[in-house]
């Protein structure tokens, strides 16, 4: 496959290889298995002495397209499709780490990421213990003898949390560990945590990949070192993604530039009218003025992606009214669609933690998500402020 143009033109110009049709579009691979020209060349295939694909677990030209585009973005040497994003966050767990091992995680995470470390891993004898998102400078503390990675989110769901990358990378390095970072609320367009010093990165594709609200699926990239292993497990234990989301996904991302810069423009509309709104306590968003970290989410990231959260007052009266007075804009638990969606983290995306887990993480009664999609930001804003009133 052709390489590095600009992010943009990759991301468009990346395919496979036309076939005798001279299709203009890549077609769909939709296919469980391939062919073999002869016994030799079946043979030659399973001893990995020439390359090509076998069956559509283990390689599809729809993924391996949708994978080259990633790694492209992201700045990866390979990289393995998953079914879901949550598969591609337990594959890289379960392809790298053996029993003792000990993971460090910020405290900030998806749900169900949350879920895996605690109730899951440790039944294998894999333990994590969480840092404090914000204040790094206990993190040295948690080193343990057999820790081997470092698990990150930036900015967290539906916290909008970030941590210093540049800091990580070298925390990581420092301590030899592997550092994986979920980049999902960013996308590469907006963050790429391999400049950084990330060994691995994470996505659900489900969500701004995507775009548009349609399939499930995740993708995880980074060194080869790293991505063998995880491949070899992917391809043993079948978190396949379908080569029709793949499919779907690598066209999707000939238009992330230009999605990801309108989710920005409409964001920052909505962030600017939320923190100038009397019901509101406060609107976190990482380029807002009033985001605790605005000069690092500067530093680190491009924009400040499609997410916005806001803490109503009256906590979770209020909070329940506003969803139910909502009435354009979509009641739904996804993010990352063309259209904006609202969800109270609280009793829904994070309802399975504990109080006390929840308001370490900032996610209080009153804490309303908005992900902002791709209407014309005077008709969401028009929507927020009578549900409001
Ligand atoms: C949605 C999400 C996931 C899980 O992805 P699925 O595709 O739903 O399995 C993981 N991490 C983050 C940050 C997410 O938002």
């Amino acid at each position: 496959m052709p390489k590095k143009h600009h992010f943009e033109t990759d991301a468009i110009r990346m395919q496979t290889p036309t076939t005798s049709e001279r299709e203009h579009s890549a077609p769909l691979y939709m296919t469980s298995s391939f062919t073999f020209e002869s016994a030799e060349h079946a043979r030659a295939m399973f001893a990995n002495e020439i390359e090509g694909n076998v069956y559509s677990r283990y390689s599809n030209p729809n993924t391996d397209e949708f994978i080259a585009k990633i790694c492209s973005m992201e700045g990866a040497e390979s990289g393995v499709a998953t079914a879901s994003g949550m598969a591609g966050v337990f594959g890289c767990l379960a392809g790298l780490l053996n029993q003792g091992d000990h993971i460090i995680a910020s405290r900030s995470l998806f749900g169900s990421s949350h879920q895996i470390l605690t109730q899951i891993l440790p039944r294998w004898g894999i333990t994590s213990t969480y840092a404090d998102t914000i204040k790094t400078d206990g993190w040295e503390s948690l080193i343990q003898p057999n820790t081997r990675m470092l698990f990150l989110e930036t900015p967290s769901n539906p916290g909008l949390d970030l941590i210093d990358l540049e800091w990580a990378g070298n925390f990581a390095k420092d301590h030899n560990l592997i550092l994986v970072v979920d980049n999902c609320f960013a996308t590469p367009y907006l963050q790429r945590p391999i400049d950084f010093g990330a060994d691995l990165v994470q996505h659900s594709a489900t969500k701004f990949i995507d775009g548009q609200g349609r399939a499930i699926g995740g993708v995880i990239v980074g060194s080869e070192k790293h991505m063998e292993k995880i491949r070899f497990f992917a391809r043993h234990t079948g978190p396949a993604l379908s080569p029709f989301n793949a499919w779907l996904f690598s066209k999707s991302i000939e238009t992330l530039a230009v999605r990801m810069e309108r989710h920005c423009d409409n964001a920052e509309e909505l962030a600017k009218f939320l923190g100038n709104h009397p019901s509101v306590q406060f609107v976190k968003y990482p380029f807002h003025r009033d985001h605790p970290q605005f000069e690092l989410a500067k530093k680190q990231m491009k924009r400040g992606g499609g997410v916005v959260c806001f803490e109503i007052k009256g906590g979770i009266d209020q909070a329940t009214k506003f969803i139910d007075n909502i009435r354009l804009l979509s009641r739904s638990a996804n993010l990352g669609d063309t259209r904006t969606i609202v969800t109270h983290p609280a009793t829904t995306t994070h309802s399975k933690l504990s109080e006390e887990e929840r308001n370490s993480v900032g996610i209080t009664p009153g804490l309303i998500r908005i992900a902002v999609g791709l209407e014309h930001h005077e008709d969401i804003i028009a929507d927020v402020e009578q549900a409001l009133s």
